[in-house]
């Protein structure tokens, strides 16, 4: 059986092709893709593909735009194999975790990909990055799709979307998961790591589109003082915070601090404490800097990525949890964000 791949363009540089003439970039037509990309057909694979009605570069994505990508794979999930979104690389990890956590019971491929030159560029990464992530969007085992999961493809490697992170402006190697090891290395052969790929339950496909975005991320920093902190924490209409803090989870003892917290919780606030390290985890009441962190009530964010963090924020405040209930399944590792 030849799988059926639905290509959402979303915008980005990907998309774009360089006028030889003027020089300037201009929006790809993905209508005649396989005439510009005639590789394409070397694919065992029938390709369609659908745009986003103007193109957005990703600093212009929002909640409302993931909706309308979840809407393409929604109208689309019973008629194709694999999604294989093509997204702006600036806010692409954050969208790819947005959709991993609409996106309920997906039990097909949903792979996120972009490009550092655009695809008319002679030296792009355009091509290798969307072939690829075809393929990969078509793999089958046992006749199910391998890839069972929100993934982003970027310069030979496939990690699960909600552990990435944006690193780099320039390389082209521009992503890392830097808590979780890649789903898939590709060389001269396709070396999959079945082991770390997302077994979905065998419930129904759901999409979750009510998300709360009255939140706020929050890196904390040396200095920080305390009228803008209760500032913040006192805006109208706040109901979720993620707060970066240091090393294991540590923030100033400073009773100001605390207060402002305790308040904003008892305020019915949602805080969760995730770390600006890279790599390894919060672990509050390891050092007396956090002790009383946990004693307040603050949400354990693990080692989630700030942008895992924030969508899962959003996604969570839409369910309607009481403030019990959201802070267990916050906690709790619902398309293996955390670990
Ligand atoms: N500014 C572009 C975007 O995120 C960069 C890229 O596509 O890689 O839309």
């Amino acid at each position: 059986m030849t799988p059926n791949i639905l290509l959402i363009y979303t915008g980005g540089t990907i998309g774009m092709v360089k006028d030889y003439d003027t020089g300037a970039l201009r929006s790809f037509n993905f209508d005649n893709l396989l005439l510009k990309i005639p590789e394409l057909r070397h694919l065992d694979c029938e390709i369609s593909a659908v745009s986003f009605e103007t193109p957005l570069d990703s600093s212009n994505m929002n909640p409302e735009f993931w909706t309308q990508i979840c809407e393409f794979i929604q109208e689309g999930y019973d008629r194709y194999d694999g999604f294989v979104v093509l997204h702006g690389s600036d806010t692409m990890s954050y969208t790819a975790s947005g959709l991993s956590f609409m996106l309920e019971n997906l039990a097909k491929p949903v792979i996120f990909t972009g490009s550092q030159l655009p695809i008319g560029d002679l030296r792009t990464d355009a091509k290798e990055n969307l072939i690829t992530a075809i393929q990969l969007a078509g793999l089958r085992k046992r006749n199910r799709p391998m890839i069972q999961e929100v993934a982003l493809y970027f310069e030979y490697k496939l990690y699960r979307a909600n552990r990435t992170t944006k690193i780099s402006a320039e390389q082209f190697e521009a992503f890392d998961s830097p808590n979780y090891l890649p789903l898939l290395t590709s060389g001269v052969h396709l070396q999959i790591n079945e082991e770390a790929l997302l077994r979905p339950a065998k419930r129904v496909f759901k999409v979750h589109t009510n998300l709360v975005k009255d939140i706020m991320l929050i890196k904390l920093f040396p200095g920080m003082c305390q009228n803008v902190f209760e500032h913040m924490l006192s805006l109208d209409g706040l109901k979720g915070v993620v707060l970066e803090t240091y090393g294991s989870g540590n923030a100033t003892t400073a009773p100001w601090f605390i207060s402002a917290l305790k308040d904003a919780i008892k305020r019915g606030i949602s805080i969760v404490n995730i770390t600006q390290c890279n790599t390894g985890s919060v672990k509050m009441g390891n050092y007396e800097t956090s002790v009383e962190l946990k004693k307040i009530g603050i949400i354990n964010g693990g080692n989630m990525t700030p942008e895992a963090a924030v969508a899962k924020m959003m996604y969570l405040l839409g369910q309607q949890l009481g403030p019990k209930a959201f802070k267990t399944v916050y906690e709790t590792s619902l398309r293996g964000e955390l670990s």
